[in-house]
């Protein structure tokens, strides 16, 4: 068999710990033998992360901004333990803020359905997409207990020297908290431009919603700026493929989702992701169907799993255990990577083998057989649980035998 060719590489960005197992193996099992791989490879395990002073991490946000698509394992977010774990020099940011600082980006993150795995929410038959402003309002919020009676204001000065203030309440005695946030033009129009392209590339109606009630300068910004970017620059495009943009208020959002039969993406502000998405990860299964894509407003894009590093089945691992550690998120991201390098470069075949990729490992866990987290869920009477490599060697016959 002659394997799909390609043309321009994907950036490959390694991770850690069980993810960096499963990156390994999926490679081994689902790619090499079928294409003709090439990849600019950026290791961000931790170790490497430490010995180049976190550069490899900006190295590898730059990558994508050079050739356009990117695939990345989960890492891990250094904290206290991890430094006495690793040695390491400094507590490294998250490497996903530091790509996300550097692309621009809105992140995406949509669950993998299967038959055999009913949402918690019944009438939802297609995946909802949360689509989250990583920028800003409380995420970058300024805050402090007052003491004492006394008066809070919020006070702007301009680069003139000149100040416009507003009371935000006057305090008695027993005091209380304040909070001053903010968002930018530039990024609001960014996180607008990432959805209206996301949502023409996928052909699926857009959904946004704030409290632009309540809010009527911070939110209904957005839902202005969103409005208006909608009316001049991508009204005749939804038109043409036949997908709408739709405004409402975020209690009416709620509940219209809940009552939906998904299939949208659902562009929310930062809290209301950060909120949204687990609620709906979870009511879609588990966290290991999830995927994620950040999509730059230029049009980059970077595929990765929703999920950690599964550090508890790691260190099984370590001990010579088996782990029936699930890789669908991880080998989604490859497909997705790799169908969006085959669309950017017009690699037919490239895009055919990833969606038969994708099929094969769909059809395997219908068929039932599954790891762990998914037979937990399952309504299937008949189910054959695997162990991590078992499960990708599954997937391989199933694939074999669409080619
Ligand atoms: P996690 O890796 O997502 O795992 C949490 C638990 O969820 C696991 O212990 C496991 O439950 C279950 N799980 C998650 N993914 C699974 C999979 N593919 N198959 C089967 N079960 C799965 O979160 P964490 O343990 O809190 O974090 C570990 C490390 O990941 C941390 O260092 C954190 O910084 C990093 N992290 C990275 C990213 C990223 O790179 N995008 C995101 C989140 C966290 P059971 O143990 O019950 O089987
Ligand atoms: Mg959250």
């Amino acid at each position: 068999m002659q394997k799909v060719r390609m043309v321009t590489p994907l950036v490959e960005i390694d991770g850690d710990e069980m993810t960096r197992i499963l990156w390994q193996m999926i490679k081994d099992k689902l790619l090499y033998p079928y294409i003709d791989l090439k990849t600019e490879y950026y290791d961000l395990g931790l170790k490497h992360r430490d010995d180049t002073d976190d550069q490899v991490t900006v190295d590898a946000a730059n990558a994508i901004k050079k050739y356009g698509v990117g695939v990345k394992c989960a890492t891990i977010t250094p904290d206290a333990a991890r430094i006495k774990e690793y040695q390491l020099k400094k507590m490294w940011k998250s490497p996903n803020g530091t790509l996300r600082a550097i692309l621009d980006g809105t992140v995406f993150r949509a669950p993998i359905l299967v038959k055999n795995i009913k949402p918690l929410v019944s009438g939802w038959d297609e995946p909802i997409i949360i689509a989250r402003h990583a920028y800003g309002d409380i995420y970058k919020g300024v805050e402090f207990q007052t003491k004492g009676k006394g008066k809070a204001e919020m006070v702007f000065t301009d680069d003139q020297g000149r100040e416009t203030r507003q009371t935000i309440h006057e305090f008695d005695q027993e005091g209380g908290i304040v909070m001053s946030m903010h968002n930018t033009h530039k990024s609001i129009r960014s996180f607008a431009k990432s959805c209206f392209e996301y949502a023409l590339g996928e052909k699926k109606d857009l959904w946004f919603s704030t409290k632009q009630t309540i809010s009527k300068t911070y939110d209904h910004t957005f839902m202005d700026i969103f409005a208006e970017m909608y009316e001049n620059e991508y009204k005749d495009a939804f038109e043409k493929a036949g997908i709408e943009y739709f405004y409402t208020l975020i209690d009416d959002a709620v509940a219209r989702i809940i009552r939906s039969k998904g299939g949208m993406i659902w562009a929310c502000k930062n809290y209301d992701g950060d909120v949204m998405s687990d609620m709906v990860a979870t009511a879609f299964g588990s966290l290991a169907m999830m995927t994620s894509v950040l999509v730059s407003p230029e049009g980059h894009y970077e595929y990765e799993a929703a999920h950690g590093t599964v550090q508890r089945h790691y260190y099984k691992h370590l001990k010579g255990e088996k782990t029936s550690t699930n890789s669908m998120a991880t080998l989604f991201a490859w497909t997705g990577a790799l169908r969006k390098r085959g669309e950017k470069d017009h690699l037919e075949d490239l895009c055919t083998f990833a969606d038969k990729l994708e099929k094969a490992s769909l059809v395997t866990i219908e068929n039932g057989t599954m790891t762990k987290d998914l037979a937990l869920l399952s309504t299937d009477d008949n189910i054959n649980i695997v162990n991590s490599e078992e499960f990708l060697d599954e997937i391989k016959i199933e694939l074999d035998k669409m080619l």
